[in-house]
């Protein structure tokens, strides 16, 4: 039985993929220190013979024992408002939790799979983002606690890989949506739909012409998983090209839910990127793989999740723009 290693195995994408690597005959050990992850998202796997959980923080020294073959590196912050809010963390868990992964990687002879972002391409000057590009990432701005992590994840793995030789996977990841992302993340996704449920309106930062392309959890999940058993080792972009104003979202949204509310518009964040599309060529090449879930499909069984949740979850949504204000 192969034996995987998922660092933030308790958060939105981390769970799915420790459901993805039991059904596929693996054991999974998932590590998680629990600040953004939920228990919840992984407390079916409990009873598995072949599930383990580790309460760890990955950016201190990790001990697995045992064999691993592969380790996935999801833990880190990952909205907007959790990285303002844990800016130290998030940059640690990018750098010095990447350094334990590899370093644990070398002793185990295990291959590496990094989750990156679009984010490493900032506020884009290229349309739409292919590998090639280097970005456009302010350092010193909100976002960059959280970039420049990234980035730096990237150039560490890559540096394992071309000195130690080790077995590396680079996924750039663009926004996901899908069952278990955090009510309360400050995203925009479910933001608009707890707002519906709330019966508050819809909060649009700016005027809502800035772009984003939605993928379903579950076709990013493939994409990983094929990336994974390729032997590509620079990135790989991998998400839904299907591009969407935050206008034309949130009026998706108001649809779905069928709310009275309607869009009210608030102050654009600082550095939010005008738009962002995957040039997923590379994806469709290399691993075969391209977005089956159409967003439409996609945004009913989310929605079906958040209304599935218990009446109290949908309060605990923070206020983000209180938040702002005091930070
Ligand atoms: N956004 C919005 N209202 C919200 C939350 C987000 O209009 O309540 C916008 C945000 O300014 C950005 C887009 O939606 O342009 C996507 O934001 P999110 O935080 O989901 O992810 P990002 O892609 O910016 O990391």
């Amino acid at each position: 039985m192969k034996r995987v290693l998922i660092t933030g195995g308790a958060g939105f994408l981390g769970s799915h993929l420790c459901d993805r690597f039991i059904k596929e005959g693996y054991h999974v050990i998932a590590m998680d220190n629990l600040i953004t992850g939920d228990i919840k998202n992984i407390e079916h796997l409990f009873k598995l013979p072949n599930f383990e959980f580790y309460h760890h923080d990955v950016s201190k020294f990790i001990h697995v024992p045992g064999e691993l073959d592969y380790i996935l590196h999801f833990a880190s912050p990952a909205s907007p408002i959790d990285y303002l809010k844990i800016p130290i963390q998030t940059l640690k868990v990018g750098s010095l939790g990447i350094h334990n992964c590899l370093g644990l990687a070398r002793v185990k002879n295990a291959r590496v799979l990094i989750a990156s972002t679009s984010e490493v391409y900032g506020d884009p000057s290229v349309h739409p983002q292919n590998e090639e590009y280097w970005g456009n990432v302010n350092p010193v701005g909100p976002r960059g606690v959280y970039d420049e992590a990234k980035r730096f994840q990237e150039a560490m793995t890559m540096a394992y890989h071309t000195y130690h030789g080790l077995e590396t996977r680079i996924v750039r990841i663009f926004n996901t949506y899908g069952p278990r992302m955090r009510l309360n993340d400050g995203r925009v996704l479910p933001a608009f739909i707890g707002q519906a449920l709330r019966g508050e309106d819809l909060t649009m930062f700016g005027d809502g012409s800035q772009t984003r392309s939605f993928c379903y959890v579950d076709d990013l999940v493939e994409g990983i998983y094929r990336l994974l058993l390729s032997d590509y080792p620079y990135p790989v972009n991998v998400g839904n090209p299907d591009e969407i104003t935050i206008k034309e979202f949130g009026e998706e949204i108001i649809k779905l839910t069928g709310t009275s509310q309607k869009l009210i518009s608030l102050p654009l964040p600082v550095d939010d990127p005008k738009q962002r599309q995957p040039d997923i060529t590379k994806a469709k090449e290399i691993l075969g793989w391209e977005p089956k879930v159409k967003r439409a499909e996609g945004l009913k069984i989310t929605y079906e999740y958040f209304k599935s949740l218990p009446h109290e979850e949908l309060f605990k949504m923070a206020n983000h723009r209180e938040f702002e204000k005091k930070h």
